[in-house]
């Protein structure tokens, strides 16, 4: 309703009014589609629990495509070469598979410093029955001393007129990924990239 009124406001009334007016209802919408955008995200973080499903045997392949179908815009826009080693079955809720290769996939297109974002997703057997995920971007780099940091609810290293973000989508990765019963990390040389990489359990099927 605020974010709907308050974008009412600014379409009927912009330039009616003096420019002051013009300029608080400016900020009076950005505030409310941020708030929007922020409970989005903390419904997304909390329903990770609330609204978990059984861990069944799940392509993480096809939960890898669909979140570059959902991201295909924010692809389109950077032109961005996002590629990808062949992946495997896993035990996984479905859903949440995508949301986690979404925020990775995301974060890597987003935290660039405009050149063409190259992002590649491989895997590697970690043991028996584990396998090792890389999400590998070509991007700003995070330097070391937060690389815990960052998994923290609202933790950010950018003013929001750098890059837009709520500080959530890494704590949402990193509650999936635990669930999952793996672990999420960072390696970073700062200025070249980042690459994030969690641990999933292997499915006894092939296909
Ligand atoms: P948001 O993107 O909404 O700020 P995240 O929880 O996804 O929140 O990320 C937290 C912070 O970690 C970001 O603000 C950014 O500083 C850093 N970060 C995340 N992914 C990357 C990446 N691929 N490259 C560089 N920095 C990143």
């Amino acid at each position: 309703m605020v974010a709907s009124y308050t974008q009412l406001l600014s379409r009927r009334y912009a330039g009616r009014l003096d420019s002051d007016a013009d300029e608080f209802i400016a900020f009076a919408v950005d505030g409310a589609s941020r708030m929007q955008r922020l409970i989005q995200d903390l419904l997304t973080f909390s329903r990770v629990s609330s609204r978990a499903q059984e861990l069944l045997d799940t392509s993480s392949e096809a939960a890898f495509q669909q979140a570059i179908m959902n991201l295909r815009g924010a692809i389109e826009d950077s032109g961005a070469v996002v590629t990808n080693d062949p992946l495997p079955m896993v035990v996984a809720d479905e859903m949440q598979l995508i949301q986690l290769f979404q925020n990775l996939v995301g974060n890597a297109i987003k935290y660039q410093d405009g050149g063409i974002p190259r992002v590649h997703v491989s895997v590697v057997a970690d043991g028996s029955r584990k396998w090792l995920f890389s999400v590998q971007d070509n991007g700003i780099g995070i330097d070391p001393i937060y690389f815990e940091k960052i998994f923290g609810m609202f933790q950010r290293l950018h003013k929001r007129e750098e890059f837009a973000g709520t500080g959530i989508g890494l704590a949402i990765c990193k509650k999936i990924v635990e669930r999952h019963g793996g672990r999420i990390t960072v390696a970073s040389t700062p200025g070249h990239g980042s690459t994030f990489r969690f641990t999933l359990i292997g499915s006894e099927r092939k296909s």
